[in-house]
């Protein structure tokens, strides 16, 4: 069995879906892995490295295309790619099939076997294949070095000759995974941290790491399902929010947004008054532009200006940290490749409570219920 790596092609993507360290593991699982040339520079590997670990290297890309029974990405393949693979080969990568459900219809039409990393369940066996956990952890940390690199300001309170510095004021919405990171990353930078979120039990966490809870009042509503992710809540919980973060923002120096519904567009949680409100040189990092964004004003994959306010809106933060991004992202990918691959074979146990949950499309089907739901609500609209 051939697992393949190819040099990812999205523009500004530095990552590379395995690393050397995971290659070695596969080798020694009697795997035939062959890499593209080149696929690792960004992330601190050449050819060399992947070759001391046991790859074959190659620098003709259609023909790994064809050969591939496993192309392992971190990226959806160009449609021209997929288009090359074999009928019944797998493809494993991040393939946004709830955000873009009918880019998954090359696969359907190649008859390829395509795993969502992002459909993985979030449960304790699959803890150490959580590859969106992993990124979100970078996310959240870069985002911080970002915004401190534009503030007017420095983070930390600092007693000197020439008087005292105060500490920056730092605002976090959503406190998931990239909101906690964000959380415990600002406090380290030594700002004054408040978080927010409409999950009641992200309170414990937030105080945990140091910052203050903003509480809402969330009128007896349930905002949080059966797998610890936020429901969509009522236009009045939303509106009261908005209030509140309006006018926190009036005395922050940052905010860094990642307040995320599955499935469903971000949250709006600053209005375009709100911006307005801000002190001039404050600025406002938006993790949730991929999904329309939680600010108002904020423009995905640009950096705006309004009124001396700042809205960065990066679409891909975890590339910017392409050597530990891949590192954690291969061991992800090597965990779930281990219940797969026995003695050298492929084994697709489709009754595996992680493997059958995080197929998005087999034998030109879409397999996951949500997935189906995605792609006809996309395919008749
Ligand atoms: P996410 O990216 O889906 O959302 C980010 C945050 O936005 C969440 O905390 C959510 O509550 C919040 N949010 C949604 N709507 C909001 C609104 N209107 N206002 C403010 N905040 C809003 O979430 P995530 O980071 O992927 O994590 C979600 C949950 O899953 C968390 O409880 C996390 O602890 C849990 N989790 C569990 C595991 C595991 O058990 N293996 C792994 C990772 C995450």
């Amino acid at each position: 069995m051939q697992i393949t790596v190819l040099k990812e092609t999205e523009q500004d993507e530095l990552r590379v879906a395995l690393i050397p360290e995971s290659i070695k593991k596969l080798v020694g699982m009697k795997a035939t892995v062959i890499i593209e040339s080149g696929a690792g520079v960004d992330s601190g590997a050449n050819d060399a490295d992947y070759q001391a670990a046991g790859a074959a290297i190659s620098n003709d890309r259609a023909a790994l295309l064809e050969s591939a029974d496993v192309l392992v990405a971190v990226n959806r393949p160009s449609e021209d790619a997929i288009a090359r693979m074999k009928k019944g080969a797998v493809l494993i990568g991040f393939l946004r099939p709830l955000d873009e459900p009918e880019k998954l219809m090359p696969l359907l039409d190649r008859g390829v076997t395509a795993f969502a990393m992002e459909l993985i369940p979030r449960t304790t066996r699959a803890q150490s294949m959580d590859a969106l956990s992993s990124m979100a952890t970078i996310v959240g940390y870069k985002a911080v070095l970002v915004a401190a690199t534009y503030v007017p300001r420095m983070f930390p309170m600092l007693t000197t000759a020439a008087g005292t510095v105060p500490p920056a004021k730092v605002l976090i919405l959503g406190a998931g995974v990239a909101g906690l990171q964000a959380i415990a990353t600002a406090r380290r930078l030594g700002a004054v941290v408040e978080g927010f979120d409409v999950r009641a039990a992200a309170g414990e966490a937030v105080r945990s790491l140091g910052a203050k809870f903003l509480e809402v009042d969330l009128g007896g509503l349930q905002t949080e399902d059966a797998g610890g992710y936020a429901r969509e809540v009522t236009e009045e919980v939303m509106e009261r929010s908005r209030e509140l973060i309006a006018k926190q923002a009036r005395q922050t120096d940052c905010i860094i947004t990642s307040a995320q519904v599955p499935g469903k567009r971000a949250p709006l949680l600053i209005t375009e008054e709100a911006v307005s409100g801000m002190k001039r040189g404050s600025v406002i990092v938006d993790l949730a532009g991929s999904t329309g964004g939680n600010c108002a004003v904020a423009k995905p994959g640009e950096t705006i200006d309004r009124d001396g306010v700042t809205i960065m809106t990066p679409l891909n933060l975890a590339a910017t940290v392409p050597v530990h991004a891949s590192q954690l992202y291969s061991r992800n990918v090597f965990s779930f490749l281990s219940l797969m691959v026995s003695d050298g074979e492929l084994n697709l146990d489709f009754n595996d409570d992680i493997i059958g949950p995080s197929c998005a499309v087999h034998q030109s089907e879409a397999k996951h219920p949500r997935v189906q739901a995605a792609l006809s609500a996309a395919l008749s609209s």
